[in-house]
């Protein structure tokens, strides 16, 4: 829910403290404010609203399609219309957020890697997020190029996107690397929770040394091809490896800081200063155990959990799913995880790499909790009114909610044709 200052209060949207409470945090963050007292509602202001509806949002991570696969929902059997409560999702929030560009994500699980069936189940995806803009085509839109994404914003649509979610999706093939980038794809994360042959997660056992040759092979093929290259859920090593690799800005396309959150999924100052040299973006995610600091703790402890009963229990699945369940019950997420604990990231990044390398990656659909005043697509105007708060001016703002993206997602495209005309060229000699 989006807590609203009328149109009436227009002269109070100017007061300095904008922070309803009596703990109002006036200064920069502290892991002692975010995790021991209760932060301030934000008020969404008149001015905050101006600013954000001239500033459409572009979030680079959103697993809707995913979620409505899992529950065994095909796009024709949901009214996108209504609201749908069960989901973090529906246009009337999309709407209501302000959202103009959106990443869809056609994550399928390592799991198809094994069952040797990853790309069928990612064209799948891809076919869930065509039927999306098919049977909405009033609402969304593909876009494939930065020039979609602009014309498709000024018809008043969504523009919709296509990211894959983990290497294994390419099954080891720069073929069919070429094949999803045909098929509308224009990001791929190097991996998801497992290592692969050819790049290393950050959930996993490293194999690759970060990044292998045929690794750098894909990230050279992306380039030439005008795929961005995402490193979330990438072991730092790999981040580090695929920064050198790279002729064009990365993103990271859902991941927050780690020095403010200590979770392996979140981005190192030192990988975060890289970003910068690289022109790339870190899209901050929202999960609350990638947000908070005390549950990212937890979540590290859990983690720990999951490994002792999967020694313990090497053969039982189903036992180590139902003891983790205990052991959740047993350590409940804090409960203080809030939209302040997702400005603190922005702060960060911006302080180590800069105003221009900070974005947005909800992960909406996709986590199972929220920060306070983020729960749904509805709410992307609490932080700009946050970015308010904390003194950005609205250029600033504009380039966290969408410019910054936009930037690289055109800087990708002209490296792209830099070294296609490059190979026309070499192959003429
Ligand atoms: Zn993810």
């Amino acid at each position: 829910m989006i807590y609203l200052r009328n149109v009436f209060c227009a002269a109070a949207s100017l007061v300095a403290c904008p922070f309803l409470g009596a703990d109002v945090d006036s200064g920069g963050p502290s892991a002692k404010e975010s995790t021991t007292s209760k932060r301030a509602l934000i008020v969404v202001t008149d001015q905050a609203i101006r600013i954000h509806k001239a500033a459409p949002v572009f979030d680079g991570h959103n697993d809707l399609p995913w979620t409505l696969r899992k529950s065994g929902r095909a796009v024709g059997k949901i009214d996108l219309r209504m609201n749908q409560l069960d989901l973090h999702t529906d246009i009337p929030r999309l709407r209501r957020g302000g959202v103009g560009a959106q990443f869809w994500s056609v994550y399928v699980p390592v799991s198809t890697a094994t069952h040797n069936n990853a790309l069928t189940a990612t064209l799948e995806q891809i076919a869930v997020v065509r039927e999306l803009t098919k049977q909405y085509s009033d609402v969304f839109e593909l876009a494939l190029t930065a020039e979609d994404v602009t014309r498709i914003r000024r018809d008043g649509k969504i523009a919709s996107l296509i990211g894959v979610e983990g290497g294994h999706s390419i099954e080891n093939s720069l073929n069919v690397l070429r094949q999803l980038y045909r098929e509308g794809a224009r990001y791929m994360t190097l991996t998801h929770s497992m290592s692969l042959d050819w790049a290393d997660s950050c959930s996993d056992e490293p194999i690759s040394g970060g990044l292998s040759a045929f690794g750098e092979e894909i990230v050279h093929e992306m380039n030439r091809l005008g795929m961005i290259v995402d490193l979330s859920h990438v072991s730092p090593a790999c981040m580090r490896k695929a920064l050198e690799t790279t002729k064009a800005p990365v993103i990271f396309s859902h991941s927050s800081a780690r020095a403010v959150a200590d979770h392996p999924r979140n981005v190192p100052d030192d990988v975060l200063l890289m970003t910068k040299k690289n022109g790339g973006v870190v899209m901050v995610n929202f999960f609350s155990d990638f947000v908070n600091p005390v549950d990212a703790a937890r979540s590290r402890k859990r983690t720990a959990q999951r490994e002792k009963l999967r020694q313990l229990h090497p053969d039982d699945d189903e036992k180590v799913t139902s003891e983790l369940r205990q052991w959740e019950l047993k350590n409940p997420r804090s409960d203080r995880c809030t939209v302040h604990d997702l400005l603190d990231h922005i702060d960060q990044i911006v302080k180590v790499a800069g105003i221009d390398h900070v974005g947005l990656g909800s992960d909406y659909d996709g986590v199972p909790a929220l920060p306070a005043q983020l729960e749904d697509v509805s709410t992307y105007p609490v932080i700009t009114q946050g970015l308010l708060d904390r003194g950005y001016t609205e250029v600033e703002i504009r380039k966290v909610l969408g410019g910054n993206v936009m930037r690289v997602f055109r800087q990708v495209e002209q490296v792209s044709s830099k070294l296609l005309q490059q190979k026309q060229v070499g192959s003429s000699e």
